[in-house]
């Protein structure tokens, strides 16, 4: 028997217990040995029983007694008892409920170790459905920290226990993927060991020390992909001869700046300082800016896009919804208008937008222009990467709001010359969090915020005072003025979702009667969603009811008015992210949000709203508070379930990523460690499938 035989022929059990496994993922011994417990009983203490309390599970030594089964009304229904005596004086009853065979195999009347829930009523105790062990078997279920497995139907945790405990000797040939060097310098335990521990723990300190050692293989695991994939990135013009880099090009930059209707933040500074560095490389820029709503990224993507452009390249961006792409197209063409009034280029730059809505006469166009070369830069939607776009000489691509850029997308770049590339999201991820969600691209970051910008007071709105706050949304409308209303996730299912919002906007329209409402939710095509996006834009729409669907970095100067429906049901970051959908223009902004709970903690956190604008202190509260799954944008960018790294653990996480890059520098195919790169290769399949 070894860690590939099949749980078939290893198991002596009945067929639907190995389909249960099937089921569950589980095929061979290994699988099995690599199914974890979720958490521990610690049943590490013996008690005595004149000192249990009702409803505690206990451990204790003694022997049981006199066991019968027990006629009951109900004639399906079995019942067992039997007398416990404990060491130490104490007697009390035991029961069992449908277990006919433990007449037959529960050890009477010699020293037994039993575990389980005591209760006392009517003066007297009772232990229900105990485990019971002789002292001398190995104690599975009982003394020590007791593993409680994932249960799957008729797999119980109780079942996994007896099945898995046999097998622990085999733990001793799971191989390391650590390299030794790191086990040494990291003090980590042997895998085989770590996996046996994680079991069936012999202590508190040897369990902590094991899920250290799976908590450091999981983070190494992402950050060797992260690292590598980088690499692989950056080393793929490598055969290509006729790209040499775009100089970095001080007066440019002065000029550019000198057309702008305002002087760039340093942050703005730094992050075109980064980007036109890695343009300089003889490799492709692999980098995410990552700036808050408002925080000016586009200027800083338009710098990019001329510097590519006066140095022959041609450039795109790319926005994930048409509304956000003629955005662009606006602001680009604005910018690199003033430019070249002021400094005539010898043909003047062709900017062409490029969106699924164009005639195919439009769109044809385009393409002949970006294959022959008349088109400097195209802005639009994924119509950009599509297989009939070809491309006369790409230098850059950049791409907005897309929380995953992914590797798929980069090959199809690829095709194109492997331009480089810049992502940029509004998302603000803490740092250790963005190693590992983004940690194939290098980071540049806008931590600071344009001058002058009038802070959106935001206020917490007990349901009393709704009506105070419609009547002065009311005003602000007459005033010209437009709203937003989210209405959160009701739970899980879209279909109530639906309800929820339609319901909101019904309602809204009878408290409103006189203004126009619109209604924006996910089950729209993308084409009625543009449509009403576009129409509140025009203002033809005073309140806008949206699901959270409601676009990142869509720009409504005039909209001043946001009010969140259930706001304690989203987390700090998403919050934030819609409260950015307003203060965009020079009018005072509100943020309102509505709750119905008065919990503490919800308070606690809703107020962070009101004292915190910046979204990177939020999103590290909501972090705290929440841990990394919810925090807005992360669920979504890629990041791998983790089951025992924390990623709130930032020291960890950045040498765990140190540990990486010197792994890769030293074996750049990986070739010294095979069994890491086997398990590379598995993690990229699986992460293509999702
Ligand atoms: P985002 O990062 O959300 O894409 P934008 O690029 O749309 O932000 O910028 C938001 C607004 O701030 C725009 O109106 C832009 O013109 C303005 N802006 C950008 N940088 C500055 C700056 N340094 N000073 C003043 N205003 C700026
Ligand atoms: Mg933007």
């Amino acid at each position: 028997m070894d860690l590939r035989t099949p749980l078939d022929a290893a198991l002596s059990t009945k067929k639907e217990y190995i389909l249960a496994l099937k089921e569950m993922g589980l095929r061979t011994i290994e699988d099995l040995l690599l199914y974890f417990p979720r958490a521990y009983e610690d049943l590490s203490q013996f008690k005595k029983l004149h000192e249990a309390k009702e409803g505690e599970t206990v451990t204790m030594k003694g022997y049981l007694h006199g066991i019968k089964r027990v006629p009951t009304k109900n004639r399906k229904m079995t019942l067992i008892k039997a007398t416990f005596y404990d060491d130490f004086g104490s007697t009390c009853e035991a029961t069992w409920f449908n277990q006919p065979h433990l007449l037959r195999t529960l050890p009477m009347d010699t020293p037994v170790v039993v575990a389980g829930k005591v209760k006392y009523s009517y003066g007297k105790y009772t232990l229900q459905s105990p485990v019971v062990e002789t002292e001398k078997q190995a104690q599975v279920h009982t003394g020590g920290l007791i593993p409680v497995y994932p249960q799957h139907e008729i797999i119980t945790t109780k079942w996994l226990r007896e099945k898995i405990h046999p097998f622990m000797y085999l733990t001793k040939d799971i191989e390391d993927i650590l390299p030794e060097d790191i086990l040494e310098s990291e003090d980590l335990m042997p895998k085989g060991n770590a996996i046996k521990e994680l079991h069936f723990p012999t202590s508190h300190k040897a369990l902590e020390d094991a899920q250290k050692r799976m908590a450091y293989e999981e983070l190494f695991l992402v950050q060797l992909n992260a690292v590598k994939s980088k690499k692989e990135w950056k080393s793929s013009r490598e055969n290509e001869d006729k790209f040499s880099g775009i100089k970095m090009d001080v007066d440019f930059v002065k000029n550019f700046f000198s057309t702008l209707p305002f002087e760039p933040t340093g942050a703005q500074k730094v992050a075109i300082y980064e980007i036109m560095q890695d343009m300089e490389k003889p490799f492709p820029m692999i980098r995410l800016l990552e700036g808050d709503v408002g925080s000016g990224k586009t200027v800083v993507a338009a710098t990019a896009l001329l510097h590519a452009v006066l140095n022959g390249y041609q450039a795109v961006i790319m926005a994930p919804t048409e509304v956000l792409a003629r955005q662009h197209m606006i602001s680009m063409s604005k910018f690199i208008g003033e430019f070249e009034a002021k400094f005539p280029t010898e043909k003047p730059i062709n900017i062409q937008l490029l969106v699924g809505s164009l005639t195919p006469k439009e769109k044809k166009s385009v393409h002949d222009g970006l294959k022959n070369g008349q088109v400097d830069i195209a802005v639009g939607t994924h119509a950009l990467v599509q297989e009939a776009v070809g491309f006369h000489n790409l230098g850059l691509a950049i791409v907005d709001e897309q929380h995953r850029f992914g590797v798929k997308q980069r090959e199809v770049l690829m095709k194109h010359g492997t331009p480089h590339v810049l992502t940029m999201t509004a998302t603000p991820i803490p740092r250790t969090l963005a190693l590992v969600a983004y940690g194939d691209q290098d980071l540049s970051v806008l931590h600071e915020m344009p001058p002058g910008r009038q802070p959106i007071e935001t206020k917490i709105v007990p349901p009393e005072h709704r009506t105070t706050v419609y009547r002065f949304v009311e005003g602000k409308i007459r005033e010209g003025q437009q709203v937003y209303v989210i209405c959160s996730l009701v739970d899980d299912s879209d279909v109530l979702e639906l309800k929820s919002v339609k319901k909101e906007h019904e309602r809204l329209c009878e408290v409103f009667p006189e203004f126009k409402v619109g209604l924006l939710h996910g089950r729209m095509k993308a084409q009625e969603k543009e449509g009403v996006m576009a129409a509140f834009k025009n203002k033809e729409i005073d309140i806008l009811v949206s699901t959270s669907v409601i676009e990142v970095g869509i720009d409504v100067p005039n909209a001043t008015i946001m009010l969140i429906e259930d706001a304690d049901r989203f987390g700090l970051s998403q919050l934030h992210q819609f409260r950015g959908r307003v203060g965009r223009g020079d009018k005072k902004s509100y943020c309102f949000l509505y709750t119905t709970s008065n919990g503490q903690t919800t308070f606690t956190r809703l107020k962070a709203m009101t004292d915190f604008t910046d979204g990177f202190k939020l999103a590290e509260i909501d972090l705290q508070l929440r841990g990394p799954g919810e925090v807005y944008g992360v669920r979504q960018s890629g990041i791998p379930e983790l089951q025992f790294a924390s990623l709130t653990n930032g020291v960890l996480v950045s040498r765990v990523r140190k540990a990486a890059e010197h792994l890769v520098e030293n074996s750049p195919t990986l070739d010294k460690f095979p069994r890491l790169k086997g398990m590379l290769v598995k993690i990229r399949t699986k992460l293509d499938k999702a």
